[in-house]
């Protein structure tokens, strides 16, 4: 692994946050003030396609970077986009599994409420 990727990996998998590129590449650069952006994209894209992290699709708002490659339910906050990760509904997958033909090989499962911190902000008539 080259320094840069593992700078990129480390800001990664230090934090449970599900952290933008544009987050990843902010807190990279605090620490090798020369990396481009782009090697920080790059290094992105091979660390998921290594399956060391696990790129996390929102709608309507950039992708997030996940620290746990294994599928995984998230909770996404609709005001502010925070994400966070949810224990694996087993009973949910076994009850779904059970009128399938086949054995589900992964899934993809996201939550959406309005997190503490947005709902404390909307009682100040935000
Ligand atoms: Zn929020
Ligand atoms: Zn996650």
């Amino acid at each position: 692994m080259t320094r840069q990727r593992e700078l990129i990996y480390g800001i990664v998998s230090a934090a449970p946050e599900h952290r933008t590129a544009e987050e990843i590449y902010d807190l990279a650069r605090a620490q090798m003030p020369s990396l481009a952006r782009g090697t920080v994209y790059r290094n992105l894209g091979l660390l998921v396609r290594e399956g060391l992290i696990r790129k996390l699709e929102m709608p309507e708002a950039p992708a997030r970077y996940d620290r746990e490659p294994g599928p995984h339910p998230h909770l996404v906050c609709q005001r502010c986009g925070r994400v966070e990760d949810l224990a694996t509904p087993e009973a949910l997958l076994a009850s779904i599994q059970a009128d399938l033909p086949g054995p589900i090989t992964g899934y993809d499962l996201k939550l959406y409420h309005i997190c503490p911190a947005c709902r404390g902000s909307g009682k100040d008539g935000v």
